[in-house]
């Protein structure tokens, strides 16, 4: 399809912001009108109508997800290699591309470490310990608090001149120390990654021309949910030009408590005066009954833009409200639903989705559903990632671009078992830190045989020669093959077999191993005519991912898909269930403490949003709390939901037994189907 007839197929005003290119555009809108498809196409548009290059085109989301079916959706309309060189990524990879970049200026050495928040919070639970002892809690205080000022962009100076109370000046000098640690190991953290280049671009007139010569055209989706930093980044690289597209809607703002702003609509147009503002009000996904659902519950939040969203895909089928005695029967039934309605509305396992508003819900259903054999796909649980073996090898991949990283030190020094024991880390660890240096070179140093053991020391050297030796093998040629070779030196292999509760157990694990590496070496290939890729920065986008990518791997595959609803963002899906609509837990008990449960409403605006074709809602009388059986009440928001709109099942005074006697008989005939 040529770019004339894709554009033909938008309305009149997605056109206009498609074609729209001299100057800024924002798109304000609702949900599924379109405002993705603008920035897809528009892509596409630059590229083939404008003739930019690609290359000089970044377009930003914000999850994992949302990044892959853009760069799909994308790689769809552009042909051979129209789409070199493009950067379809999450803010935070846009980020890393920059520090990458940025190195020297930055006064970081090749091979920096990307810090995961574990390893964030294990330095900090260091320095906090240094004064007293500490609990989880303060520590994860320490660490939001500190978060909060990154993503604010404010530095350990300006926090500790504005310190409200000796807890504030308490987390400002732990920061300072924090970025003081995090440098000296040649490291950043999650929230750096937007925050450095920011700093760098303010402070830095020549690194700021250099990314403005890059970036000619910049696209932002889900741009309500960007913090102070994510915008001054967009800020700082389009300032000159002003050539950019930022599409968002303030009801699906679901962000706040990690720093997103959506006030930076408003800013926009201040601060680019010349903006042009474009609404979208036809509503492309849901049924009418959907999107009354979705409008009548939100107009009981304030609104900064008013906007209305009209769809003429008929009304559709009532909203079903499905109480349940408790919530393993809510489980089972959303489960035997999906069973029998697969057949009944001949759809597709991938087709439904269950949307819930905390990861725990989805255990009982998880066991409902591989109960009825049913395929499922839970995103944001086990990742790839967080298995132990997968781990070890990251904290082996980590120590090979930067021995100074000492979390990934500790993590394999003796893994496999090299007899080196804690007593013994103990003193090296203060050994180096007296002397300002990392643990792996503290191996290295002399005066280590002061404080230790002869024996120990020869083992610690043996490690590190061991390292060295398979670093000197990477600079020399083939890395990959190194590092697989290392993984055989060190017998891997046989530590998993000592560890694991049968063999098949550890060859998984292996074989896991294995498939990192591949995926190392396969990220290493670049496309033709780009320049070759290194292993180091390899490595840390694998890192990279392994910290934004709490959903498991890429699979497209026929699965009924289970998510948060903050995880749902963006996403659509024929028949959609919400589960657990109860107060305390949707709206949240913490949002009702707090007074910000026009944030939960917004959450399930883009839950019912999701919905193409169907949407039940259901909830349980009882649900386990603290151990205890308590009794729910049914959310607020179902009240605030048009009534007419409504079918009610279970609810003792509006339940119709013959209805009930019918679904029943649904149910059976769409299990005889099934079984043939
Ligand atoms: P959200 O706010 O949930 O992110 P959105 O505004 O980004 O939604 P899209 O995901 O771009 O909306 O579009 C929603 C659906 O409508 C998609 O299935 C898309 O293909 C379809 N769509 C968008 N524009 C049109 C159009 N002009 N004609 C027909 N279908 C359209
Ligand atoms: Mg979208």
């Amino acid at each position: 399809m040529s770019i004339q007839q894709r554009l033909a197929k938008l309305n009149p005003r997605q056109q206009e912001a498609v074609r729209y290119i001299d100057g800024p555009c924002l798109v304000l809108a609702g949900a599924g009108s379109g405002k993705t498809s603008v920035i897809t196409t528009k892509i596409a548009y630059l590229v083939q109508e404008c003739g930019m290059s690609a290359r000089r085109i970044a377009a930003v989301t914000f999850t994992n997800k949302a990044a892959r079916e853009m760069k799909e959706r994308v790689g769809s309309m552009l042909k051979g290699k129209e789409g070199h060189g493009l950067t379809v990524s999450t803010f935070h990879t846009l980020g890393l591309t920059i520090i990458r970049g940025e190195l020297k200026t930055l006064g970081y050495k090749a091979g920096f470490s990307l810090f995961d928040p574990e390893d964030a919070k294990a330095l900090l639970r260091d320095l906090m310990q240094k004064d007293a002892q500490v609990d989880a809690d303060q520590i994860n205080r320490v660490q939001g608090q500190i978060s909060t000022w990154k993503n604010d962009l404010v530095l350990p100076g300006q926090a500790l001149s504005h310190a409200a109370d000796e807890d504030e000046q308490y987390a400002a000098r732990l920061y300072e120390a924090y970025n003081r640690h995090l440098k000296a190991y040649n490291a950043v953290d999650f929230d750096d990654l937007i925050l450095l280049p920011v700093v760098l671009l303010q402070r830095d007139p020549e690194a700021l021309a250099r990314w403005r010569r890059k970036f000619h055209y910049m696209l932002v989706d889900e741009y309500q949910d960007t913090n102070v930093s994510q915008y001054l980044l967009v800020r700082l690289l389009m300032a000159e030009r002003e050539t950019f597209t930022v599409v968002g809607d303030d009801d699906q703002s679901i962000y706040a408590w990690r720093g997103a702003r959506p006030e930076n609509l408003v800013t926009l147009g201040e601060d680019f005066p010349r903006l042009r503002v474009i609404k979208l009000e036809q509503n492309y996904r849901s049924t009418g009954v959907i999107l009354r659902a979705a409008n009548t519950l939100i107009a009981n939040n304030p609104h900064v833009y008013e906007k209305t969203l009209w769809s003429d895909m008929g009304p559709g089928d009532p909203i079903r409200i499905v109480v349940n005695r408790h919530e393993e029967a809510e489980a089972e039934r959303v489960a035997s639903e999906i069973l029998t309605r697969r057949i009944k509305e001949r759809a597709e396992w991938r087709d439904f989705a269950v949307l819930y508003r905390g990861n725990f819900q989805a255990r009982l259903l998880e066991l409902k559903l591989q109960h009825y054999q049913i395929p499922y796909k839970l995103s944001g649980g086990t990742s790839f990632f967080s298995r132990n073996e997968i781990k070890d090898a990251m904290a082996y991949l980590r120590l090979l671009i930067n021995p100074g990283d000492d979390n990934a030190f500790l993590r394999i020094v003796n893994v496999p078992r090299r007899e080196i024991g804690p007593g013994t880390l103990e003193k090296l660890a203060n050994y180096a830190t007296e002397r300002s240096i990392s643990m792996f070179a503290a191996c290295h140093e002399l005066g280590l045989e002061q404080v230790l053991p002869t024996r120990a020391v020869e083992r610690l050297s043996r490690f590190t020669h061991f390292v060295d030796g398979v670093r000197k093998r990477m600079d020399q040629g083939d890395a990959i093959a190194a590092i697989r070779e290392m993984m055989r030196d060190m017998d891997y292999e046989a530590w998993l077999h000592q560890n694991a509760s049968a063999p098949t157990v550890a060859e998984r694990r292996m074989a896991n191993v294995w498939t990192l590496i591949d995926q190392l070496e396969k990220s290493m290939e670049r496309e033709e005519g780009e320049e070759t890729d290194d292993v180091q920065s390899a490595i840390s986008r694998l890192v990279l991912r392994d910290i934004l990518e709490q959903q498991a791997e890429e699979d497209d595959s026929d699965r009924v898909q289970l998510l948060t609803m903050h995880a749902s963002k963006g996403l659509e899906f024929p028949h959609v269930y919400l589960m657990g609509l109860e107060e305390e837990l949707l709206p949240h008990r913490n949002s009702i403490e707090a007074g910000t449960v026009e944030e939960e409403r917004r959450l399930a605006y883009v839950g019912i949003t999701r919905a193409r074709q169907t949407l039940t809602l259901t909830l349980a009388r009882q649900r386990k709390a603290y151990g205890e059986l308590m009794d729910c009440v049914p959310s607020r928001f179902l009240d605030e939901l048009p009534a007419e709109d409504l079918e009610w099942e279970g609810r003792a005074d509006k339940e119709d037994p013959d209805k009930k006697q019918a679904r029943g008989k649904d149910a059976i005939a769409g299990l005889r189907s099934l079984l043939g």
